[in-house]
């Protein structure tokens, strides 16, 4: 038998979500009269857009004639959906080469496989906290992870300190679970600390379409000289429902090179592509042809339109902060309001207390990492009719 690779032993059990899912259903068995309101969903809940399930349904079509029938695809997309993002970049005022723009079945496998082009000796740098990922793909590959804290005091927007090299920089904005959002300024120190540190940035901006104010860069390409030092995953399972659809897309700029230990220059995307061309043979043609129709007119629109309502429910939640009094972070460019925990309770204890008294899930902080602890994470997911009632219980409690 080979041996196994032991970095898998120093992953963390991630029982964030099963250990909600027992509590929940313990609550539920002991209690079964009680409705239960399920305010830590982390996944759409919206059906698919008209236009994009008629694109689904023309491609489907095409399928099924053999003068348009499709087989293996490009390995980085097709040429119509890559225009179509570059447009969508086009509208922020990025402009990118199609040849910079991979497309993939999600951010998730690419923030994870990008880590392949690497050294295991680089040392990474993530922000706690954030989506546990970053965290788990580069401890099965064995780098020295350093964290840099998000607090109260600096708004969940941990900025660069200078002491500390990194090789890697995860970068999640706006950000899950924080809701928290970099601005400009903040951005294009990033974007300098990375230069000086021949770092790279890895830049996850899976929410950028939940940015309402204008003021705020959607793409970190909005700063200059991030295009020589930053890659950029997106996807449309937040933007578009397409959480089980499945299509994202990154970008690798041309401009990028990453040394070896000798010095030799290497082209990342270069590098990218022929890891993709390698171990990936591209997103369904059926789903592409969708995706593309998410960035029509139409389809953006119908995005909008579900965005719209998911921010109501939002509202909803961070309106009730505000009347508390209670520290929040997030509900205006992104689906999460992360609040600090009433009553000095940590974040299981409240976990358990809104649960108890008020049968309301949400998902306690101490699951995103330490700085988490005291905090807790609702989203804007559920109906509108569900987020008023549950936030009419919260208020009870806080009498
Ligand atoms: C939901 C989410 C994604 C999207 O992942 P997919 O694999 O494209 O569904 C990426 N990053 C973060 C932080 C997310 O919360």
């Amino acid at each position: 038998m080979a041996d196994f690779n032991e970095k898998f032993l120093d992953l963390k059990e991630s029982y964030l979500f099963s250990e909600v899912a027992k509590r929940v259903s313990a609550f539920q068995q002991r209690e079964p009269e009680r409705s239960v309101i399920r305010l830590g969903i982390g996944d759409v809940t919206l059906p698919l857009g008209k236009t994009v399930v008629q694109a689904l349904h023309s491609a489907a079509d095409e399928m099924g004639r053999a003068e348009s029938f499709r087989g293996y695809g490009p390995e980085q997309g097709y040429d119509f959906l890559r225009e179509a993002i570059a447009g969508h970049y086009q509208s922020f005022g990025v402009k990118l080469d199609t040849n910079e723009i991979f497309v993939s079945d999600g951010a998730k496998s690419d923030t994870g496989n990008i880590t392949d082009l690497f050294s295991k000796d680089n040392t990474v740098l993530i922000p706690d906290p954030v989506y546990p990922v970053y965290v788990d793909t580069n401890t099965m590959n064995g780098r020295k992870i350093v964290y840099i804290n998000g607090t109260a005091e600096n708004d969940f927007l941990p900025m660069p300190d200078r002491s500390v090299h990194a090789d890697i920089i995860y970068i999640c904005s706006p950000n899950n679970p924080t809701g928290a959002c970099y601005n400009r300024a903040q951005l294009r120190e990033w974007v300098n600390y990375a230069l000086e540190n021949d770092a790279v940035i890895l830049f996850d901006s899976a929410y950028e379409c939940f940015i309402s104010d204008s003021d705020l860069p959607h793409s970190i390409y909005e700063i200059e000289g991030a295009e020589r030092c930053a890659v950029e995953f997106c996807s449309l399972s937040k933007t578009a429902g397409f959480t089980g659809t499945r299509c994202g897309y990154t970008v690798v700029p041309k401009a990028i090179t990453s040394k070896s230990a000798n010095g030799m220059e290497m082209s990342l995307n270069k590098m990218w592509n022929r890891r993709q061309c390698t171990k990936f043979n591209g997103v369904p043609y059926i789903v592409q042809r969708a995706a593309a129709a998410v960035f029509s007119e139409e389809g953006m629109s119908e995005a909008r339109a579900m965005i719209a309502h998911y921010m109501e429910n939002a509202k909803v939640i961070s309106d009730t902060m505000t009347e508390f009094g209670i520290r929040y972070t997030g509900g205006i460019n992104s689906p999460y309001i992360w609040f600090e925990c009433p009553f000095g309770m940590d974040s299981w204890q409240f976990f358990d207390f809104l649960l108890e008294k008020a049968g309301v899930v949400g998902t306690p902080g101490a699951g995103f990492g330490q700085n988490g602890n005291n905090w807790f994470r609702l989203t804007a997911f559920n109906n509108k009719e569900n987020t008023v009632e549950a936030m009419r219980r919260f208020k009870e409690l806080m009498k």
